[in-house]
């Protein structure tokens, strides 16, 4: 059976009238899975996920009303999954298999999801395209031989291929938004702290955040109701009580101040992708939002500053993995994640440490400021996610200044601790490009109202 068309809500509905039971959803996903050629999974959990479709079963015939009940879900595989192998998309942790789950997929898990499998992904999280995996690249769902955009490659093509109702990725410095931009599907990174870390394997801990990715507006704010709140074991997250997301969806946009940043609209934006943008702008505009051009002034110094925070951050993250403490094999580990151990022992290195990581630590307070000085203004700011379409895999592998460059639009994000979403906003020569909704700390509920609201244009 083809579930492309079907929502979760719709899912759901099914299970109740009896028109297919959870394990046969199962099943089929799982089918479609071995079948794909994308190469979006590293592991499925076939007997486990069967299992659990069963269980789930019963509980719907006995009336159990659960939000994610006998839905099933995929993880980027960085998330531990206890007794299921977690990879990384590394050689390193080949052979690892968690004691623990990470209690986010506790939660989800709880509220009645499925893991079905554990997706591709660049290996430690490094890359914008998916192709840094010693798994083999992912490749994009809607042209043959294209990147669908990294880190969290998999899992943007496993809610876009429809092999499953829903992903959870991280995003580091855009490792969810690009792949839902060049996989035409929505993608969250929540606030830093909103969701609890602990279980996901770190790669840069003052900027990773955890994130997911659906089929639409809606089901992105059910993922994250359930994902979110304070968790004593991540000191990051934070007491802030965790919004009724939902509510949101239904609230029209109406003098909502949205900013428009000249920055984010300048040389370096594929004109095709602006054009589509601003499209989207003036469509917004006609619902009565005020699009006001807005300016952060130290947008160009981000994408530098955060290849040297970030670089710095995981060096020390990926030091446990020496074979000493942890790992198979350091020989094992794959160029870009031994070009970012070596940047990053480098800038914390005495001599360089005040030239290069504490500049960096001060120009992210200054892009920080940006936005907290922008949100004094506006309400929301909307950007593009990406300056280009997707490239055909290869293209960039030999140049990673050009792939860190597709980052522009993210990483600032992530330096500030701010939410993100992503949503589609068309395509261009048959391929898909996303808008980028970002508002102030906790927002989350206000970006997807105007998310609701492009997706209903
Ligand atoms: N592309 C960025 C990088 O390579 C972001 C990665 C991420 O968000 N995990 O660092």
């Amino acid at each position: 059976m083809n579930y492309s068309a079907y929502s979760i809500k719709d899912l759901r509905k099914g299970f109740k009238k009896k028109q297919f039971s959870s394990e046969q959803v199962v099943k089929d996903c799982i089918n479609d899975i071995k079948d794909d050629k994308l190469n979006a999974f590293i592991t499925i959990c076939e007997d486990e996920a069967i299992s659990k479709a069963k269980e789930a079963d019963k509980k719907i015939n006995e009336g159990i009303e659960l939000p994610l009940l006998g839905v099933p879900i995929s993880l980027k595989d960085i998330y531990l999954t206890k007794g299921i192998k977690t990879t990384a998309a590394s050689k390193v942790l080949n052979n690892y298999i968690p004691q623990y789950s990470a209690p986010a997929v506790e939660k989800l898990e709880e509220s009645g999801a499925i893991i079905i499998g554990k997706t591709n992904c660049d290996a430690w999280a490094h890359g914008s395209s998916g192709e840094n995996s010693d798994f083999g690249p992912t490749e994009n769902p809607y042209l043959e031989g294209y990147v669908p955009g990294g880190s969290s490659s998999g899992s943007a093509v496993s809610v876009a291929k429809n092999l499953c109702f829903a992903s959870m990725g991280t995003d580091t410095g855009g490792s969810i938004r690009l792949p839902a931009s060049f996989c035409n599907v929505v993608g969250l990174k929540p606030t830093y702290g909103r969701v609890s870390r602990y279980g996901v394997i770190s790669m840069a801990s003052s900027l990773d955040s955890i994130g997911h990715f659906t089929k639409n507006v809606e089901e992105s704010a059910l993922i994250l109701s359930i994902t979110a709140g304070n968790d004593p074991k991540d000191g990051t997250t934070l007491s802030e009580k965790v919004d009724d997301y939902e509510s949101y969806l239904k609230k029209d946009i109406k003098e909502l101040r949205v900013g428009m940043p000249k920055e984010y609209f300048s040389d370096g934006l594929d004109i095709r992708i602006k054009n589509l943008i601003e499209q989207k702008l003036r469509d917004l505009e006609k619902l009565g939002a005020k699009i006001e051009i807005i300016s952060l002034p130290n947008t160009e110094h981000g994408t530098e500053c955060y290849y040297i925070i970030q670089p710095a951050e995981v060096s020390s993250n990926l030091g446990r993995y020496d074979e000493i403490r942890y790992g198979n094999g350091r020989e094992n580990f794959g160029d870009e994640a031994k070009r970012r151990i070596m940047l990053g022992t480098y800038v914390l290195s005495s001599g360089y440490y005040d030239a290069y990581y504490k500049k960096a630590m001060q120009v992210r307070t200054l892009v920080k400021k940006d936005f907290d000085e922008a949100f004094k203004k506006v309400d929301v700011i909307i950007t593009p996610v990406s300056p280009t379409l997707p490239w055909k895999i290869g293209e960039k592998v030999n140049d990673p200044m050009a792939m860190y460059l597709s980052d522009v639009y993210t990483v600032n994000i992530n330096m500030a601790g701010i939410p993100g979403l992503s949503v589609p906003a068309g395509f261009v020569d048959g391929l898909p490009v996303g808008l980028q909704i970002l508002g102030p700390h906790f927002s989350e509920g206000k970006l997807f109202q105007v998310g609701q609201a492009v997706e209903n244009l």
